[in-house]
């Protein structure tokens, strides 16, 4: 025993695939619930936007944040949630597959943790999943491309479910629903809301049309510090801003470093 001790485990190991994802870049995570659409239904969402739920999602990137120092920023929307880690990050010596399924796990976990919290008149019906990947990302530009893509499908997509929903939820079915809004421009859609529903789609909650932006911000100098970071006292907070204007990254030039 001793002896084939000393020999298979190096012979075992030399079949490992190490997949260690580019030194120097901004790793993201992008994380997206499985088959939401049935979990959806079956726990009843609310239609289009089902707020316990997204803010189920971001008490869950909170927790991700909370837990690893190395996240430096999240973007969600609907049943995803893409994580950033920092260009220099060394977590899990940058093994794509560890990355994974170390955010994902943990996500998946507090989701079923906190369920009760967001749905408390609602039972959980069967455990919730999630599927994940990595992509690098080589510059500060490209990784705000990327994060601006996400926004705009946020809008495009609410765009669309909102008018979708008001179809239904007056009485057409879903293939008519969908009938009416093939091939329409986002104007042709703005008025649809304003004409027929009285719906100023500005109006509607920000969460809905922006999406969930979750970072650290310094915290103000009374409350009792959950981080301390460089001995600067900080704290992770849910944002529903426009990450497509450069506004933003200017205002917030620490996140990315
Ligand atoms: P896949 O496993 O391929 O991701 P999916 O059914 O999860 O399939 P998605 O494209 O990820 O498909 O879309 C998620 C779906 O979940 C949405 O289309 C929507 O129906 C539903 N959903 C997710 N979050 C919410 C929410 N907060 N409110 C209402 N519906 C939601
Ligand atoms: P890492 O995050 O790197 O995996 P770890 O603390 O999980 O760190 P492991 O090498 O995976 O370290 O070892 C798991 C440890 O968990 C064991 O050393 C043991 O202390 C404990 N453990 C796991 N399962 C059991 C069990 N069934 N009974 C008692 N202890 C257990
Ligand atoms: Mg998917
Ligand atoms: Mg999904
Ligand atoms: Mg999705």
């Amino acid at each position: 025993l001793e002896e084939i001790g000393k020999i298979i485990p190096e012979y075992i190991r030399s079949f490992l695939f190490e997949n260690k994802l580019l030194p120097s870049t901004y790793i993201i995570i992008r994380i997206d619930g499985c088959h939401f659409h049935r979990f959806s239904d079956i726990h009843e969402f609310e239609k289009p936007n089902d707020s316990r739920a997204l803010n189920l999602m971001n008490a869950c990137a909170v927790a991700v944040l909370n837990e690893f120092q190395d996240v430096v920023f999240a973007y969600g929307v609907s049943d995803e949630y893409s994580f950033v880690l920092k260009k220099t990050s060394q977590f899990n010596q940058r093994h794509s597959s560890q990355i994974v399924s170390a955010i994902v796990s943990l996500f998946s976990s507090v989701y079923v943790m906190k369920w009760n919290k967001f749905f408390p008149q609602k039972t959980l019906k069967y455990p919730p999943s999630f599927d994940g990947r990595a992509v690098c990302y080589p510059s500060t530009e490209i990784l705000q491309d990327y994060l601006a893509w996400r926004q705009v499908d946020c809008h495009i997509n609410n765009q669309y479910n909102t008018c979708f929903w008001m179809l239904v939820k007056s009485g057409k079915t879903k293939a008519e629903a969908q009938k009416c809004l093939k091939g329409t421009q986002t104007r042709e859609k703005y008025e649809l809301l304003s004409q027929h529903f009285c719906i100023d789609y500005n109006s509607l909650p920000v969460m809905f049309r922006h999406g969930s932006s979750v970072y650290r911000v310094k915290k103000s100098t009374s409350a009792i510090p959950e981080n301390d970071n460089n001995g600067e006292l900080q704290e992770v907070i849910v944002d529903h801003c426009n990450i497509i204007e450069q506004s933003f990254w200017k205002a917030h030039s620490s996140i990315l470093g």
